[in-house]
């Protein structure tokens, strides 16, 4: 078969994550979570206190950018890769409604996605990789074999969200959910640097009203149309 690249781009919280990991797990591919790595730069700056309000101190990141190593490492009881922040384990940390509210901030700095951006890249060098995120498709695998579009309606995006934030134990509202995701789907989209929009060849998905199995089989049709 022949070994392709996958890029599943999209609104936030619209399940992407889900459904690319699923993907990959039954093809036999690697999964990579971009927007992981943005929230792990995200809790650096948090953790140096680089952020005042909503204001991002820049030049303390930029003279930290280098020393930020990223990398996801499969936990062998889950079978699921995790994220790590230079050594340490921040899977649960990086999806808090803090990070989650300064994320398109630091996201949307230029020489942020600058270095994310290499470092994906590099990571699809043997293809066989399925990456989600806001700038795949368009532009760290504009040659990708298959691109998805996924979006969903905002109340049905943000009540996902909200239940699995209570799952987790976070204690927050719909409506901040509703407004956090709002306020990165602004952010996102109209940034300079990788805005998040749909690549000419993506196929788009609204999901609002799909099962999750549902979804899975679209995504299986797609890549076997692909190879
Ligand atoms: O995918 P997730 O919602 O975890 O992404 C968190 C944030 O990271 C997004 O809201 C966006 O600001 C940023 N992101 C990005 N480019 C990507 C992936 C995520 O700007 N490829």
């Amino acid at each position: 078969m022949k070994k392709i690249i996958i890029a599943i781009d999209g609104h936030s919280s619209c399940g992407k994550s889900t459904m690319a990991k699923e993907l990959a797990r039954q093809i036999g591919y690697m999964y990579i979570d971009s927007g992981a790595m943005y929230r792990a730069v995200t809790l650096f700056c948090l953790q140096k206190g680089f952020f005042t309000g909503d204001i991002l101190d820049r030049k303390s990141l930029e003279k930290e950018i280098q020393n930020i190593r990223i990398s996801f490492v499969k936990n062998s009881e889950t079978g699921q890769f995790e994220t790590f922040l230079n050594g340490e384990n921040v899977e649960k940390a990086i999806r808090s409604m803090e990070v989650a509210d300064k994320v398109s901030i630091v996201a949307a700095v230029d020489f942020v996605r600058e270095a994310m951006v290499k470092q994906q890249q590099s990571m699809g060098l043997e293809k066989n990789i399925v990456m989600d995120g806001r700038d795949i498709g368009t532009v760290v695998f504009p040659d990708a074999e298959l691109k998805v579009f996924i979006t969903a309606s905002p109340e049905i995006r943000a009540q996902r969200r909200w239940k699995e934030l209570i799952d987790k134990g976070e204690q927050t509202t719909f409506d901040a959910v509703l407004s956090n995701l709002a306020k990165r789907d602004s952010i996102d989209s109209s940034r300079k640097d990788g805005p998040l929009r749909k690549a000419e060849d993506a196929v788009v998905l609204d999901n609002s009203h799909w099962t999750l199995e549902e979804q899975n089989q679209k995504l299986l049709e797609l890549y076997r149309e692909r190879c």
